[in-house]
């Protein structure tokens, strides 16, 4: 098969490396590929932010060419695919039947395979939890070139290590994914303006039952009596009745493509306090209903009508610092995280605010009850490093934790305090791929799997040097 060197990153453009990337086009090619190398990580559609699909030392194995829809029961909402199938293709073929996600992260460029490896979640975790509670089944090639099947039911130790394992127990062929009907093809959106956290976190409890969707923009900029002002969206699916007549006549047709594009880097220097500050304020006192009814891709993927936005923060990259803090610790934990990000003087156009339901079965998952907090951060070397090492503490000291699928600066030492399903996970992985042929950089430095071949026992617990010098 056909491979070739080249530079890869995640979304957030940081740490960037040069590896070595094959893209099968069949299962017996993906089998020998597997095979051939002592060291493989599968990739998706590269929407991590840092270095989980990449590979410097070994082959990164490309899913994307093995994209066929395999079965759809129209009566039960079961997709059977391929795991490079991504959701873009899911919502284009299902939306317009009437099915949608289960669930769904801010971008719809994910793979199935990704999704599942990330056990991703959405605006609804609060209700329904992860991608993960919807799987009915996986097939998974193996270390040893075996297929093994997966389900919550049958080898059900290897399916809950692989949802949110993040590619480490195998690579994912085919997932039965179950899809959930919807009234359209729109939502019906509340929008509420808080005026400081405590303000936000009463909003969620009170809206929690009533809305399928929620979500808040925190403007992290914001300090004193107003730390954690924010502008609440929550959704509801819109029934036919909601909508106006040019939508009743097609309540499920595909949005409108509005995509624009970022032609190249821009120059960080845009990216400054004073830009955001402008921007925090523009976004939260912006005039705008109290409801509307909007698209789907409005919604649930504004940031997909930019290709290319993670250009905006320089050629540097950026990082997306996302941590989750349980139910009973989070008002106080968010409180410390934001004070200290404030204080920094370092801002985000982003900081997206959800409240969490209850855990999925993955071993490594990210979520449970509580409530997570997601922001991006420009990439400017150590003094991001010591600010995201600031905020760890923050979040370890609250028993919360770091997305692997966001992560790219945390330690070993700080990873393995946060998932206390770890040691349960290693040894369902050490029992799949004894030889720990499944691994990616960050597996490397955050040493998720056992130290087995010299090259990880060599490896130390150092941040990426990107973020370091
Ligand atoms: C704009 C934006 C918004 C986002 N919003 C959210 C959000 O709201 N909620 C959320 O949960 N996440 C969110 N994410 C993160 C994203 O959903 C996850 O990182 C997801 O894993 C990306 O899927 P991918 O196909 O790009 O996977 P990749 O980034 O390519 O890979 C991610 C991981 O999956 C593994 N993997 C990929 N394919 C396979 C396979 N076939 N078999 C085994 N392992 C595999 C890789 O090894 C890697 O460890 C967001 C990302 C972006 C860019």
């Amino acid at each position: 098969m056909f491979e070739h060197r080249e530079q890869l990153s995640g979304w957030g453009n940081c740490p960037r490396e040069t590896c070595r990337t094959a893209s099968p086009g069949t299962w017996s090619a993906q089998h020998a590929a597997v095979m051939d190398s002592p060291s493989v990580i599968a990739r998706g559609m590269g929407r991590s932010y840092g270095d989980p699909a990449l590979n410097s030392e070994g082959l990164v194995l490309n899913q994307t060419a093995m994209r066929r829809m395999l079965s759809f029961d129209d009566r039960t909402g079961i997709l059977e695919c391929e795991a490079g199938v991504s959701f873009a293709e899911i919502i284009e073929v299902l939306l317009p039947r009437g099915w949608f996600l289960p669930t769904s992260p801010g971008t719809k460029f994910v793979s199935v395979g990704g999704a599942i490896a990330a056990d991703v979640h959405g605006k609804n975790h609060h209700r329904v939890g992860s991608i993960g509670n919807f799987i009915h089944e996986i097939q998974l090639l193996l270390a040893s070139g075996d297929v093994l099947i997966c389900s919550p039911q049958s080898n059900s130790d290897v399916f809950q290590a692989t949802v949110g394992g993040m590619g480490l127990t195998g690579i994912i062929q085919t997932a039965k994914l179950q899809l959930t009907r919807v009234p359209s093809a729109y939502c019906k959106v509340t929008y509420q303006r808080t005026k400081n956290l405590d303000h936000t976190l009463e909003q969620f409890i009170d809206t929690d039952g009533g809305y399928e969707y929620s979500v808040a923009w925190v403007d992290c900029l914001s300090g004193g009596k107003s730390l954690g002002r924010s502008v609440l969206m929550l959704g509801n699916g819109a029934v036919p009745e909601e909508l106006n007549t040019s939508q009743r006549a097609q309540p499920y047709a595909l949005p409108v493509q509005r995509s624009k594009t970022v032609p190249g880097w821009f120059p960080a220097s845009l990216m400054n306090r004073a830009s955001i500050r402008a921007f925090n304020e523009v976004f939260y006192r912006a005039p705008r209903p109290s409801q509307a009814i909007v698209d789907f891709d409005k919604y649930f993927y504004p940031l997909d009508g930019l290709n290319h936005w993670n250009r905006m923060y320089g050629a540097q990259g950026f990082v997306q610092y996302q941590a989750w803090f349980p139910e009973t610790t989070s008002r106080q934990g968010l409180i410390e995280l934001l004070a200290q990000i404030v204080a920094s003087g370092r801002g985000s156009f982003l900081a997206v605010l959800k409240s969490c339901g209850a855990a999925s079965p993955g071993m490594l998952s990210f979520l449970d009850r509580g409530h997570t907090l997601a922001l991006d951060f420009k990439n400017t070397g150590p003094d991001l490093l010591t600010l995201s090492q600031e905020l760890d503490r923050i979040v370890l000291q609250h028993g919360g934790r770091l997305y692997l699928a966001k992560d790219a600066m945390m330690n070993a030492e700080t990873f393995a305090a946060m998932y206390p399903r770890l040691p349960e996970f290693r040894q369902v992985q050490a029992a799949v791929d004894p030889e720990g042929k499944f691994i990616s950089s960050q597996a490397r430095r955050l040493q998720i799997i056992c130290e087995r071949r010299p090259e990880t026992a060599a490896q130390t617990t150092q941040p990426h040097s990107q973020l370091v010098q």
